[in-house]
């Protein structure tokens, strides 16, 4: 799968539509200070699922909602479409069913989120994992931004397996592993009731 196309909406600074074509090869953004190259990369992190403001520099998520200027006032909404090719069909099932996957997430004020894919509702996680199964999402350590070589050249042993993790193709399967460990507890209690009312009756 190849991102192929990012289309803003009154994301942050991106007030009009704004459509991104992604050549092959194209490896980074470059332009003048506040120009918007950090809300380029927050756009496609937040379209993959991220869901901590702080990642987005905000202190609540509706701050990603362009907030208005001296002569344009504020947006009720934002949104941000990723376009993907899947002419290889290396999709995981469920999104599997055509050549082209676009991805659409759109925050309304005092909404929330709500996520589409190829105009179908979607859950945020069915993204969060479609994109952890194909070794990326909003985490993934191929999105580079400022400063962050810093970090990762001072990053404890146990930050930087995790991006090996990343690159193998397995951060999938830890979200899977706590949602199962999380039922087992579940269940674990409920057996733990069951007891209590069997020894009641006997
Ligand atoms: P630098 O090179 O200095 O890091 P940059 O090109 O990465 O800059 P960004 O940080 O992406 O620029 O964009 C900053 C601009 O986005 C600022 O002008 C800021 O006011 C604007 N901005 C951020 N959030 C919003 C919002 N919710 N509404 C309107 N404008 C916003």
């Amino acid at each position: 799968m190849r991102f192929t196309r990012l289309r803003l909406n009154g994301f942050k600074s991106f007030v009009d539509p704004t459509d991104l074509v992604i050549h092959e090869g194209l490896t980074g953004v470059v332009g003048p200070n506040g120009c918007g190259k950090s809300n380029l990369l927050e756009a496609l992190r937040w379209v993959m699922g991220e869901n901590r403001p702080t990642a987005m520099r905000g202190a609540g998520m509706e701050d990603v909602i362009f907030a208005g200027a001296a002569t344009r006032p504020a947006r009720n909404f934002a949104e941000v479409a990723l376009v993907l090719d899947n002419a290889d069909r290396l999709a995981p099932a469920g999104f599997n069913d055509a050549d082209t996957i676009e991805i659409v997430r759109r925050i309304t004020r005092d909404a929330g989120s709500a996520y589409k894919a190829n105009t179908r509702d979607v859950r945020a996680r069915d993204i969060q994992m479609l994109f952890a199964d194909a070794s990326t999402g909003a985490h993934s350590p191929a999105l580079v931004r400022q400063g962050q070589i810093s970090e990762l050249i001072n990053a404890k042993p146990k930050a930087r397996r995790r991006i090996l993790e990343e690159a193998a193709g397995i951060s999938g399967l830890y979200q899977r592993r706590h949602e199962a460990e999380l039922r087992l507890a579940a269940t674990e209690q409920n057996l733990a009731r069951v007891e209590d009312v069997l020894d009641q009756l006997a």
